[in-house]
C-alpha cells in the first residue's frame, strides 16, 4: 500500500521471496512514472483506488509509513490479516548487525555521521532507512552490509517504527524528543510511544543510547524501557559513562573504558545541536569497535548534508542560508540558537498540529525579522506576536528579495519553516531548491 520508494522496494523484495504481489497507490500508473512501469509486469495494480477487498482479502500488507489510518487497514485488521511495513519485512532478511537511529531531529545527519565513521574503519555498512535508499533496496542489492557480518546504519521515523514487530538493533539511539507530527498522531504521548518503539526488541547484549539533557528527560524515560544497558550523551560536564561537552572537546567514556577527548572544532557544523548529533555518532562508533582514529578523521571530513543550515549564498555582506529540513518547532530552535550572526527569519508553510509558542524566545534573541509564507503563516504570527518585526510573502522568490531588503552586511537570511512545504511545494528538497535559486537570481 504506497508505492512510493520503499513501498516499490517492498514489493520488489515480496515478489522475490516468491509471492504473488497485489499493490496499490492513491495515484495513476502516468503519475507513478518509470520505476513502477518496471514492476507493473510482475504484479496485480489497483491504482487510484483502494477498494476494501484487496485488503480484506490479502494475507499480508505491506504499509507504507506516509500512509494515514484508513476504514479499509481497520476492516483488514478486523478480519485477521497482518499488518506491516517494509523496514519490518526487510529486516526479517537482513544478516547485518542494525543501528538504528530516532529522534525529532538530528536523524539523517547523525546517521550519515556514522556511516562515514564504519567507511574510514572500513566497515561493510549499508547506510539509508528513512535515508536515501530504504532496506528493502539494500536486501534486494545483496548489500554486503546487510550480510553476515556486516553493519546496517538506518534512520528510522515514529511512523516506520509503528509497524515493528521482530525488528532488532543491536544498537538503538533516541536523539530528542519535541512536538512533531501531531497531524498524524492523536497527542504527543502517542508520537512518543512510536518512537520508543525502537528499544522494543533489545536484548541484554545490545546498547541504547539517549540524550541526558534535563530538558529531554522523557528520551531518557522512554530509553530506560530497554533491557540493554543504557548510555547517554549530555550538553554539560558529566561523569561516568557516556559523552558530554566539556568546553571546546567532546568527551566519550565507554562502559569500563578511560576518558577520550575529541576537539570539538574537529566538527565543521555549527552548533550544539551538532555537537549532539557528534556525541550520539561517536557513541555509535565506539562501541562498535571503530578506532578513535578512524571517528577524528570522519568527524573532521563530514561537511553536512544539503538543506541543514547549507550555505547558499552570499550578497553584499548577507549569508543565504537553506535550512529547508527544519520541518518542526525543534528544528529551528536547534539550527538558531547559538548562530553566530543576526538572522532574518524566513518560516511558515503547512502546519502540523504543533505549538509555535516555543518559538519566541529564539526568535527575540537571534532574529531581527520573520518573513511569514505559506498555509500556516496567521497561527506564526499570532504565537510570535510582540517579539520582533513580522513580515509577509506571497512566493519564496519574494521571500528571499524581502528578505535580502531587510537584511544589513553581516546579517544572515535563513529559510528555517517549522513546517513541512506541501502547502506550496513537492517536499522540502523542491523547497529548499527553490530558496536556492531564487537567491541566485538576486542581482
Ligand atoms: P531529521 O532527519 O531528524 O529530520 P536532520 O539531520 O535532517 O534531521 O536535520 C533536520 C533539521 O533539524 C535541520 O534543520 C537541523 O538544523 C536540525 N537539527 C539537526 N540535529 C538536531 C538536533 N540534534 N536537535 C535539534 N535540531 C537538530
Amino acid at each position: 500500500v504506497g508505492l512510493g520508494r520503499s513501498g516499490l522496494a517492498a514489493a520488489k523484495l515480496c515478489l522475490e521471496q516468491g509471492a504473488k504481489v497485489h499493490v496499490t497507490d492513491s495515484r495513476t500508473a502516468d503519475q507513478l512514472g518509470p520505476d513502477f512501469a518496471e514492476i507493473a509486469p510482475s504484479v496485480q495494480a489497483t491504482l487510484g483506488e483502494h477498494p476494501e477487498d484487496i485488503f480484506t482479502e490479502a494475507s499480508l500488507i505491506v504499509l507504507s509509513p506516509g500512509v494515514p489510518p484508513m476504514p479499509q487497514l481497520e476492516a483488514a485488521r478486523k478480519a485477521g490479516v497482518a499488518i506491516t511495513g517494509e523496514l519490518e519485512l526487510a529486516s526479517r532478511f537482513c544478516q547485518g548487525r542494525i543501528v538504528a537511529i530516532t529522534g525529532t531531529n538530528g536523524k539523517s545527519t547523525t546517521t550519515s555521521l556514522v556511516g562515514e565513521m564504519f567507511a574510514a574503519a572500513g566497515r561493510d555498512v549499508f547506510v539509508g532507512g528513512n535515508l536515501g535508499a530504504p532496506l528493502a533496496e539494500g536486501v534486494l542489492a545483496k548489500h554486503p552490509g546487510c550480510a553476515a557480518g556486516g553493519y546496517v546504519v538506518l534512520e528510522v521515523s515514529s511512523f516506520q517504527l509503528e509497524t515493528v514487530e521482530t525488528f532488532h538493533a543491536h544498537i538503538a539511539v533516541l536523539l530528542n524528543l519535541s512536538e512533531d507530527h501531531l497531524d498524524r498522531y492523536p497527542d504527543y504521548d502517542s508520537y512518543i510511544a512510536a518512537k520508543g518503539r525502537i528499544f522494543e526488541r533489545q536484548r541484554i547484549d545490545d546498547y541504547a543510547i539517549t540524550n541526558a539533557d534535563p530538558d529531554q528527560y522523557r528520551c531518557r524515560m522512554v530509553a530506560s524501557e530497554s533491557v540493554a544497558p543504557l548510555l547517554t550523551f549530555r550538553s554539560e560536564k558529566s561523569r561516568g559513562s557516556g559523552a558530554w561537552v566539556a568546553d571546546d572537546s567532546l568527551c566519550v567514556r565507554l562502559p569500563r573504558g578511560k576518558h577520550e577527548w575529541y576537539p570539538r572544532k574537529l566538527l565543521g557544523l555549527p552548533g550544539l545541536h551538532n555537537s549532539q548529533n557528534a556525541m550520539a555518532a561517536l557513541l555509535i562508533s565506539r562501541l562498535s569497535g571503530v578506532s578513535q582514529d578512524c571517528c577524528q578523521t570522519a568527524l573532521a571530513d563530514f561537511r553536512g548534508l544539503p538543506h541543514r543550515m547549507q550555505l547558499v549564498g552570499e550578497r553584499n555582506g548577507v549569508a543565504f542560508y537553506n535550512d529547508s529540513k527544519a520541518t518542526n518547532v525543534g528544528a529551528v530552535v536547534g539550527s538558531l540558537t547559538g548562530f553566530e550572526r543576526p538572522i532574518v527569519l524566513i518560516a511558515g508553510g503547512t502546519d502540523k498540529g504543533g505549538e509555535y509558542e516555543p518559538l519566541r524566545e529564539v526568535v527575540s534573541n537571534a532574529c531581527r525579522h520573520v518573513i511569514l509564507i505559506g498555509a500556516a503563516a496567521d497561527k506564526i504570527e499570532s504565537a510570535l506576536n510582540g517579539t520582533v518585526a513580522l513580515h509577509r510573502a506571497e512566493s519564496m522568490e519574494k521571500a528571499v528579495e524581502l528578505g535580502r531588503f531587510l537584511a544589513a552586511p553581516g546579517d544572515a537570511v535563513v529559510l528555517s519553516p517549522a513546517c513541512s512545504s506541501f502547502d506550496m511545494f513537492r517536499n522540502y528538497a523542491h523547497r529548499g531548491d527553490t530558496f536556492a535559486e531564487a537567491v541566485q537570481k538576486l542581482s
